[in-house]
């Protein structure tokens, strides 16, 4: 089991928090709370894995702690266990109704408490590796389409409130049609695959972001860098792609593959739905293709708002 798994523990009694954390330690970091408040604060705090939770608690009990965490965004997938010493059908009913994975009645045997949270761990983290499967694209490993609008929009608001532009580039191969008509889909992939892992490498600082957006279709995220930079960087990606020279006869902008990108910049206002920073960068991206193709088209700066 991984163990860098973190357990909270919810208990007024000492001498069962200490129980639990011996018997857990070795395997989980372990953070204790002894009242209701406290398993609240110490939850948002540091996110757990997984809450112990004692149900007999003066002033807060567990009912109640149980109520709260599912009524918090930030708490609300922690999946809790009681551990209590009530142990009638309808106290374990009760708990499971509010919410709870498991139930377990105090005395327990240590080996089953320990078998138990080490399954409910191992669906976590099943839980977590699907959800991290569906924000990827299966063909190039790159974050996928829903990930990038979640990004976006992270962005858009990180942006918004340190008054930072934000730079969106939208890529679209250059003739991708012909070039799978004449060498087969399969050859096709292997490009797509290629032109993602350049995006990437032609991407450097920390917040950047390159997503497949679909089909032949990709999206650069830049914050925090003028739309002079951000068009120099598309320049260069373009021309990095261009010069991998991966041939293609039928193209009319180049004997090579090359894509054609979009470019916007802007400083992320209130009063602007994010949509309209893709709608720009989109719009570009056509005017680069009737222009030519493998080229960039950038949109100008502007006092108003994106
Ligand atoms: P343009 O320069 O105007 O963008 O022309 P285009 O041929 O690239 O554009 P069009 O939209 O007509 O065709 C896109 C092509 O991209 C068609 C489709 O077969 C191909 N494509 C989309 N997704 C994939 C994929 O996952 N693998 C492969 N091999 N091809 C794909
Ligand atoms: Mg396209
Ligand atoms: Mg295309």
């Amino acid at each position: 089991m991984n163990p860098t798994f973190t357990l909270l523990i919810v208990d007024d009694e000492k001498q069962n928090r200490a129980l639990l954390t011996e018997l857990l330690q070795e395997d989980y970091r372990i953070i204790l709370a002894k009242d209701g408040r406290q398993a609240l604060d110490r939850a948002r705090e540091h996110n757990p894995d997984l809450i112990l939770l004692d149900v007999l608690m003066p002033e807060m009990d567990g009912y109640t702690v149980i109520r709260e965490l599912k009524n918090d965004d930030r708490t609300r997938n922690i999946p809790v266990i009681f551990i209590t010493a009530l142990d009638s059908a309808g106290d374990e009913e009760r708990g499971l109704e509010l919410g709870a994975v498991d139930y377990i009645s105090k005395p327990f045997t240590p080996a089953i408490v320990r078998v138990r949270i080490r399954n409910h761990l191992q669906s976590v983290h099943q839980r977590r590796l699907l959800e991290q499967m569906a924000m990827l694209d299966s063909l190039t490993g790159i974050p996928n389409r829903r990930r990038f609008n979640e990004v976006l929009e992270q962005e858009w608001r990180r942006c918004m409130r340190d008054n930072a532009p934000l730079s969106l580039i939208v890529v679209d191969v250059d003739h991708f049609k012909s070039f799978n008509d004449c060498n087969g889909h399969a050859a096709g992939d292997e490009v797509l695959r290629r032109i993602a892992s350049t995006l990437l490498a032609s991407v450097r600082r920390p917040g950047d972001f390159v997503a497949r957006y679909g089909g032949e279709e990709f999206v650069m995220l830049l914050p925090g860098i003028d739309s002079e930079g951000a068009h120099l960087l598309a320049e260069h990606t373009r021309a990095d792609i261009e010069a991998e020279q991966i041939p293609h006869p039928t193209s009319d902008a180049s004997p090579w593959i090359t894509i054609s990108l979009g470019g916007a910049t802007r400083i992320p206002q209130e009063c602007a739905p994010v949509a309209e920073l893709f709608c720009l960068a989109d719009t570009w991206l056509y005017k680069a293709k009737y222009s030519g193709r493998n080229r960039v088209a950038w949109a100008p700066d502007s006092a108003s708002p994106a």
